[in-house]
């Protein structure tokens, strides 16, 4: 094999195939490629593929790597190369008992957990108000990050009536995800650290197996999969391991950049092999990132270089408001393939997933197809949910959550006392909801409505489940939506609602006739697993001549001839929370600095004067990291002519002078909207602004629609619109 594409430093890491290995280097300094190379020259040399685990952290990243592995050496169908959660997945499907699972176990999404916690809260009597499902679900991740359970969060923490609450919480998710014969993510990885602890034999099997071990993007592993990979490459130490700390982006999820430096710890042997030559971006945009990266204290200095030209400077636009800035990309990206560029070539990157709706409105209008790279949004749908559930159902009988989510959906008149009863019975008898109900002495218990309805979808789902490996994927799915009465409920309702979402399953079909060519053998349970860890960037077709649009995080390790950073406003992107720390701001910056380095040839920077988020509208200010920016490299002029107006829409890069001479300091965007709004008042006194959340006496809380010197307009969760009399209702800020 010839490694004569790669240069000398390259060459050496992947020649250097016993032992440990850190490959630590800057962004597109080619740590992929040439962990790719690795891999097929270790298969070259004669090693295995089956020896060979190779982890990466998006499926996307994983089928890349696995396609640029089999252009170089052929067919390594049984080589690992995938994320450390499938990794885990696969050990524990083989191993469940260890761990007390069933084989046929399920995972739960963060939806599914959100309903799951939000149950608990209602059963124990405690507010969800206080204690907000996501907050608590936060702290749950948390702990097990640290390797803590429901106890171990308990004795970490000082007792008082918070920590009581959710550990009360979290000790009822832990019983409930063991009956329900469900994991969640988290326990993916915690189940297979305990299966390695546990089990001496299965710790063994893979250390054995798995004789050469790499890890990409190192960078963002946290303990647990750090200590994972550690367990694995115990015995042999042949563990290469590949990142770059500029790019530590998972910080608030537990990455840890120490874990490098724990790595030449526990392998002391460990070689460093840095790359700094740059081969993915032209001059100017390897400059501009490093001029933002460089602010970060808390980093190696490194600076790449690059024998590219110089490229084109980087054009800077701010934009008026939100929609002219979403309309200015749209016009940029039409110019560009007018002159020839494949859409292809385009990708959006923004900080928040709700940025992309304006991009979607502007592409459309300007005839340009996109695709947006979130999972969330398909398969947060009610409808898929809901069949994804029945599907669970005929995996797994003890998925009591999934039954609850469809046993009234379509209406089969089971209200929640009637689903209660079921569910009481089912706790005395042992078993679960679908159990129970399969027997007629249960099914017997039901009003005479439901009976026939309920008796029907259960009955459907059981035979689904004793046929499902003589049926195909699409004709089990068929079958739940029909003979469930789920798809005729949609029909009879006739409305435009209701097509959509027969749209949306007939997609979901797509999805699974999709899976049913690729897999070499299809079957249920693997279908609904890979569903699960989708992850949000594997819907992403490369053959589509399409325009990409998806937050910076997803598009670690991408990369784009051309790139669009909007929203660069000191709230939005730093985010708010930036503002409160160091090392939040750092974290930005590091995600910043990703963002920037995506790009090959051609990197937009924009913003937007006044910006509307969560229905209020705020004067932005430019962000910190627009400011960071070497304004050598930065071009105001190479833009459009404003709609509107018809003066350039070239913010010269001068206008920034000022900002950058203003000591740093966090933008108060509430403040800002606040006198907003009173000065529209034209009033000193108003003390309720748009936007404010309000509590009145009666109605409890609200949301501030509108105000003026005399009255206040509120949106009440409880009674909906009141106009009401300043001064006189009894209405306070919260
Ligand atoms: P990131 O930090 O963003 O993950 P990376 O270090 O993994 O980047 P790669 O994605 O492997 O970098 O490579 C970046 C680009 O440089 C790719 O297009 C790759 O094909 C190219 N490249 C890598 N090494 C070389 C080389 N020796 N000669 C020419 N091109 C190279
Ligand atoms: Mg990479």
């Amino acid at each position: 094999m010839s490694l004569e594409n790669l240069n000398d430093k390259q060459q050496e890491a992947v020649k250097q195939i016993e032992g440990s290995l850190l490959i630590l280097a800057g962004a597109g300094s080619g740590k992929t490629s040439t962990m790719t190379h690795r891999i097929a020259y270790m298969v070259d040399q004669g090693i295995s593929p089956y020896n060979i685990l190779a982890v990466t952290f998006t499926n996307k990243a994983a089928s890349e790597m696995r396609s640029r592995v089999e252009d170089l050496i052929g067919d390594c169908s049984n080589m690992w190369i995938m994320t450390f959660h499938a990794m885990c997945l696969r050990m524990l499907r083989i191993f469940p008992e260890q761990i007390g699972y069933q084989p046929n176990f399920v995972i739960y999404d963060t939806s599914d957990q959100k309903t799951l916690v939000r149950n608990i809260l209602k059963e124990k009597g405690i507010s969800d108000r206080e204690f907000k499902p996501q907050y608590i679900l936060a702290v749950i991740s948390k702990s097990k990050e640290k390797e803590k359970d429901a106890e171990g969060y308990r004795a970490a923490e000082e007792e008082n009536y918070k920590t009581k609450a959710i550990y009360t919480v979290f000790k009822e998710y832990e019983e409930r995800l063991k009956k329900n014969n469900a994991m969640d993510f988290d326990d993916i990885l915690l189940n297979a650290v305990k299966l390695f602890e546990r089990d001496e034999a299965a710790l063994l099997k893979y250390q054995q197996r798995f004789h050469y071990i790499m890890v990409d993007e190192y960078q963002d592993t946290n303990h647990i999969q750090y200590k994972l990979i550690k367990m694995l490459a115990e015995s042999h130490h042949n563990l290469c391991v590949v990142g770059d700390d500029d790019q530590c982006i998972y910080e608030w999820r537990g990455a840890d950049i120490r874990n490098i430096l724990d790595f030449e710890k526990d392998f002391p042997e460990a070689k460093t092999i840095k790359l700094e030559q740059n081969y993915r971006s032209v001059d100017n945009i390897l400059k501009a990132a490093h001029s933002v990266v460089r602010n970060n204290r808390s980093r190696k200095e490194k600076q790449l270089w690059t024998n590219k030209e110089c490229g084109e400077k980087i054009p800077y636009y701010r934009a008026d408001t939100d929609k002219e800035e979403a309309d200015y990309v749209a016009r940029q990206i039409g110019y560009m393939a007018d002159k020839g560029r494949s859409l292809n070539d385009f990708a959006i990157l923004y900080r928040t997933n709700a940025q992309s709706r304006l991009f979607e409105g502007s592409l459309s209008q300007h005839g340009l197809p996109y695709r947006v790279l979130s999972g969330q949004r398909y398969y947060d749908r009610k409808e898929v949910k809901d069949a994804m559930a029945y599907m669970r159902l005929v995996v797994n009988p003890l998925d009591d959550l999934s039954l609850r989510r469809i046993i009234n959906e379509p209406k089969r008149g089971m209200g929640d006392k009637s689903v209660e009863k079921i569910a009481a019975f089912a706790e005395i008898r042992d078993q679960s909801m679908m159990e129970a109900l399969s027997d007629p002495e249960v099914l017997d218990t039901l009003p005479g409505r439901a009976y026939d309805s309920v008796k029907e979808m259960v009955e459907c789902i059981n035979l689904c489940r004793q046929e499902k490996d003589n049926l195909r994927v699409s004709d089990i799915y068929d079958t739940l939506l029909v003979k469930t009465g789920y798809m005729k409920a949609l029909e009879d309702s006739n409305t435009v609602e209701a097509e959509a979402r027969m749209d949306n399953l007939m997609e979901f079909k797509s999805v699974i006739y999709d899976y049913e060519k690729d897999a070499e053998n299809p079957t249920v349970e693997e279908f609904m697993e890979q569903l699960t860890l989708a992850a949000e960037v594997d819907n992403y077709d490369e053959d589509q001549d399409t325009v990409t649009l998806m937050t910076m995080h997803s598009a670690k390790g991408l990369e784009f001839p051309v790139v669009f950073m909007p929203g660069l406003e000191d709230g939005l992107f730093p985010g708010n929370k930036a503002f409160d720390s160091v090392a939040g701001m750092e974290e930005e910056r590091r995600l910043c600095y990703v963002g920037m380095t995506r790009a090959k040839e051609l990197l937009y920077l924009t913003s937007a004067a006044v910006r509307t988020r969560y229905g209020r509208t705020d004067y932005t200010r430019e962000s910190q990291f627009l400011r960071e920016v070497d304004k050598k490299l930065l071009t105001g002029d190479a833009v459009f002519e404003k709609k509107s107006g018809g003066t350039s829409l070239g913010v010269s890069t001068g206008s920034m002078d000022g900002y950058a001479k203003e000591p740093y300091k966090p933008y108060d965007a509430l403040k800002y909207a606040r006198m907003n709004t009173r000065a529209n008042a034209g009033t000193g006194e108003t003390e309720f602004a748009v936007g404010d959340k309000v509590e009145h006496k009666k109605f409890g809380q609200g949301l501030v629609i509108e105000a003026d010197d005399k009255t206040v307009k509120v949106a009440f969760d409880s009674v909906g619109m009141k106009k009401l009399a300043k001064g006189l209702a009894p209405l306070k800020k919260i």
